[in-house]
């Protein structure tokens, strides 16, 4: 980073000190002008001072903090050059007045010499050249002068002119070290020494200004699981990975000319060079983003620990000077929120549809929130038949009519509600809901076996999940219920804590509830979990089902019946459209069937009067 990035603003502020310091006192060699009869020297140089002061406050004034670091680079040579004159200005009197006989005059020139020498000092201090220069072309004509004067006591005084240089030079570089070390750590992250978000912001904004007809790429990294490392490893573990993730970003970042900083916690930002060409660009944020993301997921070892950490990367390209820095960042930060969302571990181009896509969710993410105090929420129940065609249960199913949006389909709304915690609430009230409804059926006494309600598996590792459970069983006296409840469950994420889950599962047994793999086949879902988590029910997703004319689907499909068969669970054929597709599966032995075939979900009354039918 340019090392004066942050002087600019205190140059500003001390070109206005010394202006008023010199226009305050310069008038004194008029008075001493008007004292000695010598008023013209005086009064031209006193113009010159003026002009000088007058230039200096056109430099104050020029001064914007928007402008580009390349401007202000500009604008800070020439405040370096101003200073170096203005402050030089006074080595002329100087001359002029230890060149008049009178030594009075004398007198006067090296007090004034010496004041605006220390002057000089303090004020130059943040500019390391410019002090050096400025207070040795103000102390060197005095040494001269007093080695010429050719006296004892003058060679002394030259001395100590000599040590007085010393000393201001070494007290303007303390001061010098401290702003330099004040603003490093104004500017930098200490854990890993990349710049911070401060300094991001400010080269980001200088290049958006800064670009005209060239494009540039941001790149937002987020780590996957940062948080979970932290809380397994500890903190320790986690500011090495940190350091170590650093290290590597920067390194490939150096390679490229771009520019890397840390944005807080397991945030990284990446601002790349300019490019003319547009298509070049974006290939290189494609070509940049895929190396980065492989070098940050290649081992790590601390502590003696193996480890491995992915991440979501977000991408968007900065080619309007006409946008604010942070409407790219927003977009990168969409985009990064995107590639989180789509099951992590990957790279996100911001374009305008994103953008529609995540406005959307937002909006639907702000209405969900009142969503079931608004009474938009009910549920429907869709019929599961068995072999024989008779109902034996329902799977219940949440419906969302929306007074601002409409209807808005299950998928799209369950999800959001899933990574915004959102589920919890909206979960427990489908919960309680569908447990209302089985009591009241088993008190009428509809000939139903089961019904199965959807948990999603945030709100399944829920800490109070249990304890919900529990509450709504004894209020809805659930164990004297003839119909058995089944949760359905998604293995909706590879890194879902296994162990827990089991744990939940088996605890949540005592209250015989049974437990359904729903949308067997897809994402992460495997045929060992089948093993490894006590399940009694499985659901093969319907996009296997819409596909048994396939060979290959098919022998697919019976595949997975006969090892389920082995595992002794029960079969459901999700999305049965078709005879046909009954046909299949029945011939398979698969031993429950739901699908638009026999129904679609439907209101509470008309499922009971299906039933009865
Ligand atoms: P799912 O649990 O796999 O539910 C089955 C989905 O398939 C339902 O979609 C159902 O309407 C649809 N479906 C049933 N038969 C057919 C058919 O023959 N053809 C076709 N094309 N589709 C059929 P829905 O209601 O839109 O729900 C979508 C997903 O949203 C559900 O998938 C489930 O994952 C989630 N969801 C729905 N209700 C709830 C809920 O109450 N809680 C939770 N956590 N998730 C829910
Ligand atoms: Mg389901
Ligand atoms: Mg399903």
């Amino acid at each position: 980073m340019n090392e004066n990035i942050s002087f600019y603003k205190f140059m500003h502020k001390q070109i206005l000190i010394v202006i008023i310091l010199i226009v305050g006192t310069a008038p004194g060699y008029i008075v001493m002008g008007l004292l000695y009869g010598s008023l013209a020297v005086e009064s031209v140089w006193f113009a010159y001072v003026l002009l000088v002061s007058l230039y200096g406050y056109k430099l104050y004034r020029d001064y914007d903090h928007t402008m580009t670091i390349e401007a202000k680079d500009i604008w800070m040579t020439k405040v370096r050059y101003f200073m170096f004159a203005y402050f030089s200005l006074w080595s002329i009197m100087f001359v002029v007045y230890v060149l008049r006989d009178n030594y009075e005059m004398h007198y006067i020139a090296i007090a004034t010499q010496l004041g605006s020498t220390v002057v000089a000092a303090t004020i130059l201090a943040s500019q390391k050249k410019l002090v050096i220069a400025t207070v040795t072309t103000l102390m060197l004509p005095l040494t001269i002068y007093l080695v010429a004067v050719g006296e004892t006591y003058s060679y002394i005084l030259a001395f100590f002119t000599v040590v007085l240089t010393g000393v201001l030079l070494y007290a303007a570089k303390n001061t010098h070290d401290y702003l330099i070390k004040s603003k490093y750590q104004a500017y930098h992250d200490h854990l890993t020494t990349l710049g911070n978000r401060r300094y991001f912001l400010e080269i980001l904004e200088s290049s958006v200004k800064q670009y005209k007809d060239e494009f540039t790429y941001l790149l937002m990294i987020d780590l996957d699981y940062f948080k979970t490392i932290n809380d397994t490893l500890g903190h320790d573990v986690g500011d090495e990975l940190l350091i170590e993730v650093s290290k590597r970003m920067k390194s490939l970042s150096d390679e490229y000319n771009n520019k890397v900083a840390r944005l807080g916690g397991d945030e990284f930002c990446v601002l790349s060079a300019a490019f003319v060409d547009k298509e070049e660009c974006l290939l290189s944020a494609e070509v940049f983003a895929e190396l980065l993301l492989k070098s940050i997921k290649e081992n790590y070892i601390l502590d003696g620990n193996h480890l491995y950490i992915s991440a979501s990367v977000g991408v968007s390209l900065i080619d309007s000077k006409d946008i604010q820095a942070g409407e790219f960042l927003k977009e990168a930060d969409m985009a990064m929120y995107e590639a989180k969302n789509s099951g992590r571990d990957g790279i996100i181009m911001f374009n305008e549809e994103l953008y529609t896509l995540v406005q959307e969710k937002l909006e639907i993410e702000r209405l969900l929130h009142f969503a079931v105090s608004k009474n938009e929420m009910s549920l429907v129940y869709q019929p599961q038949v068995n072999l024989d065609q008779k109902v034996i249960g329902c799977e219940v199913l949440v419906r969302w009519q929306s007074e601002e949006l409409g209807a808005v389909r299950p998928d799209v709304f369950i999800a959001i509600a899933e990574n915004t915690g959102c589920i919890i609430d909206l979960g427990e009230f489908i919960l309680e809901e569908a447990l209302k409804t089985v009591q009241e059926w088993s008190r009428n006494s509809l000939p139903l076996e089961q019904v199965s309600i959807n948990i999603s598996m945030r709100q399944l590792l829920h800490h109070d999940f249990i304890k919900t459970v529990d509450r709504l069983f004894a209020k809805y006296n659930v164990s004297e219920c003839n119909i058995a409840i089944i949760f359905e469950i998604t293995e909706s994420s590879a890194a879902d804590d296994l162990t827990s889950l089991v744990k939940i599962i088996n605890n949540l047994k005592r209250y015989n509830i049974s437990f359904s793999m729903d949308d067997f086949g897809t994402g992460y879902s495997s045929l060992s979990y089948l093993r490894e988590i006590p399940i009694e029910e499985l659901k093969i997703d319907q996009s296997f089902i819409s596909q048994l004319d396939d060979i290959q689907q098919a022998s697919l499909v019976k595949a997975i019946i006969e090892i389920s068969k082995n595992f002794e669970l029960t079969i459901v054929a999700e999305g049965v459209e078709e005879e046909y597709q009954r046909e299949f599966l029945a011939d398979l032995d698969c031993d429950l069937f739901q699908g638009y075939l026999f129904s679609k979900p439907l209101k509470k009354d008309d499922f009971e009067q299906f039933c009865m039918q």
